[in-house]
């Protein structure tokens, strides 16, 4: 496995991510607040953790770093950071209650794609975007970084977006798509909604502009770039279906079957998963780094995605005393194979969120189901808890977060 694409901190082990974890607790309260909005620029950015990673694949989980914060700090105090990880919750549950804009994101990215092929001037704007040509100093810079490092202070993702959108007029879906492909923390909800915010399609008629003055503020000094787009009106777009009902099975169930454990990259600590350990006959591990796009994934992205699976099958082995492989991509008939062999009729895994692997699981039920074979999707109680609170704006999560908080035994100091 070739993880020399990664930087040190970036080592794909949950044993690296709470070592992370550890070290950036001091900082997760008043300095926090006061410093996270800056983007100091690559390998200076101490002030936020670049959790996004580990958290993202759930090599630790929002539970552990939420736990390890109050622990350190009192809520009032560490109440930023705090919100910001619930964002990441309110995105995944928002999306998993509107798959369709995922669906609606999908189709538009391949027309787009596809227009570059038979548009030569949208073809030279897109990969002068996505080669750091643009001649927008701040823009060509974070484009490097982000195929250097695989990761982007939340400010310049904001702030790239905007530009995309607004002043170089280029559609979103292939800005998404981009990073998408870069990103180690990619992730279809975070990704995807935040695009959408920017561009004025999540929060209906609110766009975020990027402003000169706002830039250079918040980069320390570093860039002042003209020629930004000084107004914009929010995309607009067919009306995207409402919400559906949430289906998703409590995960505390002890497992009274034999039963093959199912690991995807959307969740990577399986220990914690509560649902009893004994009758783990065989572990089966997958990742769909590859299929975040049609077009090339950063190897980087494809390095930590095989590193992160890898570690927690190892963790898995000892943990459940049960033997693993990893397959590159997931197919039925491989899983209705290795049910077989271990004599086996229910297959469990951890809730894929909406995303390339939830994508094939209604088809590989089906094919399993006429095996008799029974594929259970777990949901954790933290996600349980929070999604209900998701369907509208962050702001009603957050009124709730005191009790969520409570509900999950998470206490602040
Ligand atoms: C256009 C755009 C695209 C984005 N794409 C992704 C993505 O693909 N994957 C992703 O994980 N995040 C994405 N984000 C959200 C955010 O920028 C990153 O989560 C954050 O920058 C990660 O850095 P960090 O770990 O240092 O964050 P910290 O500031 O240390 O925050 C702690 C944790 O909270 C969560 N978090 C923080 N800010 C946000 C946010 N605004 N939205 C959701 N969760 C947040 C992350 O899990 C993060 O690790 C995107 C934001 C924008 C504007």
């Amino acid at each position: 496995m070739n993880t020399s694409r990664l930087l040190p901190n970036q080592e794909p082990s949950r044993a690296n991510a709470l070592a992370q974890l550890r070290a950036f607790i001091p900082k997760a309260g008043r300095a926090y607040t006061q410093f996270r909005n800056t983007d100091y620029g690559p390998a200076k950015n101490t002030a936020v953790s670049q959790l996004s990673p580990f958290i993202r694949h759930r090599l630790i989980t929002e539970v552990e770093v939420l736990n390890a914060v109050l622990a350190h700090h009192r809520f009032h105090d560490a109440e930023k950071f705090v919100h910001e990880v619930f964002w990441r919750s309110y995105f995944k549950g928002y999306l998993e209650a509107r798959p369709e804009i995922w669906q609606h994101y999908l189709a538009a990215r391949d027309y787009h794609i596809e227009a570059l092929a038979r548009n030569s001037a949208l073809a030279s704007d897109y990969n002068d975007a996505i080669t750091g040509k643009t001649g927008i100093d701040c823009f060509d810079a974070w484009v490097k970084e982000l195929i250097e490092t695989g990761y982007l202070h939340n400010h310049a993702r904001m702030w790239f977006a905007s530009i995309w959108i607004f002043t170089l007029k280029l559609p979103w879906e292939l800005g998404a798509d981009f990073t998408l492909r870069y990103f180690l923390d990619g992730d279809p909800a975070s990704n995807t909604l935040s695009w959408r915010w920017v561009g004025g399609l999540h929060t209906k008629g609110k766009i975020y502009l990027a402003r000169s003055s706002n830039i250079e503020e918040f980069t320390n000094g570093r860039f002042s770039p003209k020629g930004l787009a000084t107004e914009a009106s929010p995309l607009s777009e067919a009306p995207i279906a409402r919400s559906t009902p949430l289906d998703n099975k409590p995960l505390n169930i002890e497992l009274s079957d034999p039963a093959l454990l199912l690991l995807t990259g959307e969740d990577l600590h399986p220990e914690s998963l509560e649902c009893g350990k004994t009758n783990v006959q065989y572990i089966v591990g997958t990742h769909s780094a590859a299929e975040r796009s049609h077009l090339p994934v950063s190897p980087a992205v494809i390095d930590f995605s095989d590193g992160a699976l890898n570690d927690a099958l190892i963790r898995s082995q000892s943990y459940f005393k049960a033997n693993y492989e990893a397959v590159r991509h997931l197919t039925a008939d491989d899983l209705i194979q290795l049910a077989n062999q271990h004599n086996v009729k229910k297959i469990i895994m951890p809730h894929a969120t909406v995303g390339p692997i939830a994508d094939q699981l209604p088809s590989i039920k089906l094919q399993l189901a006429e095996h008799m074979i029974e594929l259970v999707s777990l949901t954790r109680q933290e996600d349980q808890r929070i999604w209900p609170h998701t369907k509208k704006g962050f702001f009603e999560l957050k009124n709730h977060i005191p009790r969520i908080l409570e509900d999950l035994a998470i206490q602040s100091r």
